[in-house]
């Protein structure tokens, strides 16, 4: 008999429990986003992924070696790195990215291709109105017409650390 008396005193607090959060989420303010009237008075949060990008800096220069590492691991086959082959000015032959062919319609925005890029050469902007008519054009181009790849700026080498007691001439002099 005890034991039912407890049973319903215990249902009894779990209503109340669950019927206090009801109360709260009734009388909380609440938030319609007025959509697309407030178009651009609010930004998507910052690791939003909205859609993939090359970055271009001033110089119109971009990151992409081509190597096709985010080709590759791309599940969906929306990423197709086309690249060219050409001679440089001392005879090497070398591989640069001709197109970097990317389909927002079969993107699941899963970030792979970002993380595994070696060169840190592709990212997310929070841009996130892509309707249009036909999937066609859903089917971007990411490197800009006439663009190049960056050229790396070769770092001076680090001075070798200094083995113990290497240096100390003068205070063996001394
Ligand atoms: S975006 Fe990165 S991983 Fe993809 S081809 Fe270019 S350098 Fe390679
Ligand atoms: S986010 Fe995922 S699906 Fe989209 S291009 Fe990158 S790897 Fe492919």
């Amino acid at each position: 008999m005890i034991k039912y008396i407890k049973e319903i005193f215990s249902d009894i607090w779990n209503l109340l429990l669950g019927m206090k959060i009801t109360m709260i989420n009734f009388i909380r303010p609440k938030v319609t986003e007025q959509y697309p009237e407030n178009r651009g008075k609010k930004q998507p949060f910052e690791r939003f992924r909205g859609e993939l990008v090359i970055p271009h800096n001033e110089n119109n220069e971009h990151k992409c070696t081509g190597c096709g590492i985010c080709m590759i691991n791309c599940p969906n086959h929306t990423i197709n790195v086309i690249t060219n082959q050409i001679t440089t000015e001392d005879g090497k032959t070398k591989k640069v990215l001709d197109k970097y062919m990317y389909d927002l319609g079969s993107c699941t925005f899963c970030g792979l291709c970002t993380q595994v890029c070696p060169q840190k050469a592709i990212s997310w902007t929070p841009n996130f109105e892509h309707a249009v008519f036909t999937r066609s054009k859903l089917v971007k181009q990411l490197n800009h017409p006439g663009s190049k790849m960056e050229e790396k700026k070769v770092a001076a080498p680090a001075a070798a650390p200094k083995k113990e007691g290497e240096g100390n001439e003068t205070n063996v002099q001394q």
